[in-house]
């Protein structure tokens, strides 16, 4: 039942692993197992309302969850943690005992990166050589203090993560002894909100203080959280003392990060600070080849070249706009020629990046439709999750795409106040973020706005 609501590879990642330990049918107590404890955190965090909806659909009202974080198979360590699933609340909150930290339970650690990211498939050019350079140097010698922290900056869509991450699994190919670990900021954030509601702080900064090559994902998101960076400024100060690597990513340099405390800029600065440019002509020009080459597609020189020169900001952009094509070619059985990629390109990133303005009233249709949610239920208030969802999609996209205020937003969709509108956008933004699939459906949601 959970596979049928998530795509395949959210399954494989987050469900495949987690196990049926027992069902106690006196106590309602539904038992599972699950790897580590960042599998059960991000099944809370992103899939809760599912698996409610699963177990009650399964076991009825009122069943309880109980987690078993297998950590240490061999000597049977495993921590037992609670959750309550309460019948009468609309967000049930299940309670756990938080992360247990001693070393030998967290030895079987879940680095979170991601396989597809590697060096391999990482395209050298000029405008990524310093941070590629010193990230291979970092991964030949973890313990190396020169580049403590490596701090990478850049705009959106310029090879970040994927750079990032091809560090940290370039380290445990070299190091499989070392403990790394990926983690978005906005993940950490959540993570550690969690930890002060179930008073597990220390466990959390335990837990954190144990990584030997820390990778931190979009340190901006931490603008303004006081405590978050008060916590995090902890963690920092252990593991760089204890000659831990730091990585860290933000869509900005240090100067410019608004909100954030001194004494942690101060500390972004102490290792490497390496920006990630936008990707030269040359550079756009390899990718695309080496993307064709990889999915077998045939695309002229010109075409290629047009691309190359036309969409020049993010190589999200660039995978999107050839995805689009391939897409277009083989629905409708035609050759990628010059026409197709004009039309592709001015329909998906061109419009976008121009604001052309769309309707409010097209954006809410092709919304309803695309979520098979009633319009009605949307400008109404109910607070049923697929319809909050969309409502949320609706004002976000109204946002990007057009010149509307936020108060002429939320007076659209039912009346609501701008606070909401904005909320609602940073909601969408942070899943967007955090969620491939999600993503993956909102670009495809905005291709079709475009059309
Ligand atoms: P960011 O984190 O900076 O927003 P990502 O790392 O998510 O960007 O990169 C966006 C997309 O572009 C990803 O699919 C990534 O694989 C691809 N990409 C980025 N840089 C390169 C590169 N040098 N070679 C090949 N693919 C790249
Ligand atoms: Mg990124």
């Amino acid at each position: 039942m959970i596979s049928s609501n998530i795509s395949r590879e959210q399954y494989d990642t987050w469900f495949a692993p987690v196990g049926f330990v027992g069902y106690d049918e006196d106590g309602q107590m539904l038992t599972l197992s699950v790897p580590s404890p960042f599998i059960r955190e991000y099944i809370e965090e992103h899939y809760l309302k599912l698996l409610r909806a699963v177990l009650q659909h399964q076991y009825g009202q009122g069943v309880r969850l109980r987690y078993e974080v297998k950590v240490d198979a061999i000597n049977n360590l495993s921590t037992r943690e609670e959750g309550t699933e309460r019948s009468t609340s609309t967000s049930p909150v299940m309670r756990r005992e938080g992360v247990n930290a001693s070393p030998r339970a967290l030895q079987h650690l879940d680095s979170q990166l991601k396989p597809e990211y590697t060096f391999d498939n990482f395209v050298e050019g000029e405008s990524n050589k310093l941070p590629r350079t010193v990230g291979l140097a970092i991964a030949q010698n973890p313990h190396q203090a020169t580049f403590n922290p490596l701090f990478i900056y850049g705009g959106s869509g310029v090879g970040k993560t994927h750079l990032v991450n091809a560090i940290g699994l370039r380290v445990k190919e070299l190091h499989p002894e070392l403990r790394v670990l990926y983690v978005s900021a906005h993940l950490f954030q959540v993570q550690y909100t969690d930890s002060v509601r179930h008073n597990t702080v220390n466990d959390f900064i335990a837990f954190y203080q144990s990584i030997d090559v820390l990778i931190i994902d979009d340190v901006q998101e931490f603008a303004s959280l006081q405590k978050t960076q008060n916590t995090f400024f902890h963690i920092f100060n252990h593991l760089h003392q204890n000659g831990k690597q730091l990585i860290l990513t933000s869509d900005r340099p240090p100067v410019a990060l608004e909100g954030m405390e001194e004494r942690l800029l101060t500390r972004f600065k102490w290792g490497l600070l390496a920006e990630l440019e936008q990707p030269t002509q040359s550079l756009r020009r390899d990718i695309l080849c080496y993307k064709i080459r990889r999915d077998g597609l045939k695309v002229s020189t010109p075409v290629i070249d047009y691309i190359a020169a036309t969409v020049d900001k993010s190589i999200r952009d660039l995978e999107g706009v050839l995805t689009s094509l391939m897409a277009y070619s083989v629905v409708n059985n035609c050759e990628i020629d010059l026409g197709l990629a004009e039309r592709v390109i001015s329909r998906t990133v061109g419009i976008s990046r121009q604001h052309a303005t769309l309707s409010l009233e097209d954006i809410l249709t092709r919304t309803c439709h695309y979520f098979s949610i009633d319009r009605e239920d949307v400008l109404s208030s109910t607070r049923k999750a697929p319809v909050v969802l969309a409502r949320q999609v609706v004002m976000y996209l109204a946002q990007q795409h057009t010149r509307l205020s936020t108060t002429k937003i939320g007076a659209f969709v039912g009346k609501r106040g701008h606070a909401t509108v904005l909320h609602s956008c940073q909601a969408v933004s942070q899943r967007l973020q955090a969620d491939d699939s999600f993503r993956e459906r909102i670009e495809e949601l905005e291709g079709l706005l475009m059309q």
